[in-house]
């Protein structure tokens, strides 16, 4: 049976509170082999480390996601560089930048606190990377609605330090850019939406050694469970519709994706 990753997975979400058990079990029945639940800040984190303590498939990214950042103290470092001392932890993250929604569109906020928030995002994102930088960890990376400010950031420790731009919805000519740091993206359950045909182009057009699945579950169940709350057994769909499309084996979308992971991925950390 072909095996799968699901490299990024919200398994300390209350949507999977009661029937965790059976949600591992059903991923490792659909060959679905190890899972990466990604914190987002510093509680999720932690439970991040427990559920990968609890279940030997699952393992962890721990990191403060861009759009949790105003609840961050100013430094996470050294909470950071704690977190990361769990061998199970394989990445920071989610990290990033998201300018999607702002704090102006609230009632009684104006640009001003827009320019902070960015500022924010900016430093706190700046602080995963040093910290990557030091431990020899990539970062996974959330971005949205601000891609140049996310490579800029990114591209000063490119040399130590590679991305993944998780959820990656964008051309071509970005994913050429993100290739060229030699960081790498990887593709939700979107893929297999009827109106997503840009983002499928995206994916046809990026080398197969260059990209990951992943479910971002419980978000973005893809086809035919699309809007149901998402799973990482769902993997095993996604690949079945993408071998189907790129006209490949599904052993071979199950080998290279999971030989990107490993690569990208500290599966085997010595602590
Ligand atoms: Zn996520």
């Amino acid at each position: 049976m072909p095996r799968f990753y699901d490299t990024h997975a919200h398994l300390d979400f209350p949507n999977f509170k009661n029937d965790l058990d059976s949600i591992i079990q059903r991923a490792s029945a659909n060959g679905i082999e190890r899972i990466i639940t990604i914190g987002v800040d510093q509680e999720s984190s932690g439970s991040a480390l427990q559920l990968a303590e609890k279940y030997p498939s699952v393992y962890a990214a721990v990191g403060w996601h861009p759009c949790y950042v105003m609840d961050a103290p100013e430094d996470v470092r050294d909470d950071l560089r704690k977190l990361a001392q769990h061998p199970k932890v394989v990445a920071l993250g989610e990290t990033g930048i998201d300018q999607h929604h702002l704090p102006s569109e609230k009632e009684g906020m104006t640009e001003q606190d827009d320019a902070v928030y960015l500022e924010k995002q900016k430093s706190i994102f700046q602080q995963h990377l040093e910290v990557a930088s030091e431990l020899k960890l990539n970062c996974v990376i959330h971005q949205r609605d601000a891609f140049d400010i996310t490579i800029n950031l990114l591209q000063a420790f490119s040399k130590d330090v590679r991305g993944v731009f998780h959820c990656f919805v964008g051309t071509p000519d970005q994913q050429k850019i993100i290739q060229q740091m030699g960081s790498m993206v990887s593709f939700t359950g979107i893929v297999t939406f009827k109106n997503a045909i840009e983002v499928r182009e995206a994916l046809q057009a990026t080398p197969m050694d260059q990209w990951m699945l992943e479910t971002d579950c419980p978000y973005l169940a893809p086809v035919p469970y699309r809007g149901k709350r998402c799973e990482p057994a769902y993997v095993l769909n996604m690949a079945q519709y993408l071998a189907e499309f790129l006209d490949v084996s599904i052993e071979e979308i199950a080998e290279a994706t999971c030989a990107n992971a490993e690569r990208f991925f500290q599966f085997d950390r010595q602590i």
